[in-house]
């Protein structure tokens, strides 16, 4: 699962600065339940009693308060249910005996600070006790003639899939904004293309995006965006296409059209496009863009101390100070890649020569070492100890889908493939033959065929060969 998403954990942070500075103050989305629980200085406090003055509200349900009341309790840090029960005055003996119902000691023992519990109760005496305790599942204990009753109850949910699509006019979370798609989703569609695109530098006015995804409902009620299922990016006039796929061993994974995966083995850019986005502007050509040419390298500015990922599995293979780089590392890849990193204020820890590590780890964080005129990462690709352009080499791909699986795929995936843009897809699910899922060369005959639709065997095929990268001066 964090190979599919190496940035996300760390990418919130730059996503509430961004919020910050683009939202108008609206609601927080995030508000625990209002607390409704008495002063615990007020020792047995009695159920709030209906105010005789009050306006004529619902009768009904005032006169019942008096008897019994419900109240919600939102956990505090270190609270268990005994000190709730004795905080609130209430029968701690009925919650020895709802303890002891097989099954509830678990469901109720571990308690997280925002949890909700819901009790109602007659002068202390416990009627009902209800706890959520997952999204689909809440236990409910109630007092019936001969002591308490738990069950649990299912609360389904429901998937609804949706495709919505949006152009960047200045950046992927705005775009994605105004297209009421949310943040998770566009850091997951991010994630999703992490390998193919430079979300720091390869973003473009009018580049543009599909996302066909899960949303969640309960009863009716949207609760939550979820996996994205197939998705598009047009990336300066390249599509990439990527499609949602469980193999056998339940692993779900992205792959292109053709089943091959979106995961490579090295990451298009080691740094995370969420934190240098601020700094970043597809208006106006991007200052550092302007060195590229005749240099060895790309460079990333970005705030010193912005972590730096290991594009790919690999070995330490030099850590330390060399020259202008300033504090610089090398990592050894597998087919004779290796990548170097450097001006690093600091390495990570454990960043010796001959460690292992894997690709999205933390190798360390961005500075001005060396010779550098401000903050930023300078980041080399090399094969064969060659230079290669970062942003156009192909990257070596992980295992296409096995034959077998290919056909199963092609049915699985059709679907939302047709889902993420109806004509293209039209054409190929009618490439779909058995003589293409067969055989050795599966993968490379479905591009071959794909490539009468040019755009679609762009992510799998020549890569770069074209030389596109000369639009960028
Ligand atoms: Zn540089």
């Amino acid at each position: 699962m964090t190979r599919l998403a190496p940035f996300a954990a760390a990418a919130s942070a730059a996503l509430i600065l961004w919020h910050a500075a683009h939202d108008a103050p609206t609601s927080v989305a995030f508000a625990p339940a209002p607390l409704i629980y008495p002063d615990s200085s007020a020792g047995a406090a009695p159920p709030p009693t209906p105010n005789p003055a009050a306006p004529p509200g619902p009768p009904a349900i005032a006169q019942q308060a008096s008897v019994a009341s419900t109240i919600e309790v939102i956990v505090g840090r270190n609270d268990t249910l005994d000190a709730i029960f004795r905080r609130m005055a209430l029968d701690t003996a009925d919650l020895a005996a709802i303890r002891h119902l097989p099954g509830t000691r678990q469901s109720l023992d571990f308690l997280k600070p925002g949890d909700a519990i819901k009790l109602t109760h007659a002068d202390g005496e416990i009627k009902e006790l209800t706890r959520r305790l997952s999204e689909t599942q809440t236990l409910k204990v109630v007092r019936e003639e001969l002591g308490f009753a738990a069950k649990m109850i299912d609360n389904p949910v429901e998937t609804r899939i949706r495709t919505a699509s949006a152009t960047i006019d200045s950046s992927l979370f705005q775009a994605a904004e105004a297209a009421d798609i949310s943040d998770s989703v566009a850091l997951k569609l991010a994630n999703v293309f992490a390998w193919d695109i430079d979300f720091v530098l390869d973003i473009r006015e009018g580049d543009r995006f599909t996302a066909v995804y899960e949303q969640i409902y309960q009863d009716g009620k949207y609760l939550h965006d979820g996996e994205v299922l197939a998705a598009e990016f047009v990336n300066s006039g390249k599509v990439y296409r990527a499609v949602r796929f469980a193999t056998e061993n339940g692993s779900g994974g992205y792959y292109t059209p053709e089943g091959l995966p979106m995961r490579k083995a090295l990451l298009r850019a080691p740094v995370e496009f969420t934190r240098v986005s601020s700094v970043f502007n597809p208006h106006r050509r991007h200052p550092i863009l302007n060195l590229i040419r005749g240099h060895m390298g790309t460079d990333y500015a970005a705030p010193t101390g912005t972590p730096v990922h290991a594009a790919g599995d690999g070995r330490v293979s030099f850590a330390g100070r060399r020259g202008g780089y300033g504090n610089a590392l090398v990592l050894a890849h597998s087919n004779s890649v290796s990548t170097l990193y450097g001006h690093m204020s600091r390495f990570a820890r454990n960043m010796h020569v001959g460690n292992r590590v894997q690709q999205g780890d933390v190798i360390g964080y961005v500075g001005m070492t060396g010779l550098a005129t401000g903050p930023h990462l300078h980041y080399e690709y090399l094969v064969n100890g060659v230079h290669k352009n970062p942003q156009t080499v192909q990257l070596p791909g992980a295992e296409p889908l096995h034959a077998d699986t290919l056909q199963k795929f092609r049915h699985l995936t059709a679907p939302l493939l047709a889902d993420l843009s109806p004509q293209q897809a039209a054409a190929g699910t009618g490439v779909a033959t058995p003589n293409i899922a067969n055989g050795p060369l599966a993968a490379e005959a479905a591009s071959t065929v794909f490539s009468v639709s040019s755009v679609l065997d762009d992510s799998s095929a020549r890569f770069g060969a074209n030389g596109s990268r000369t639009s960028i001066n």
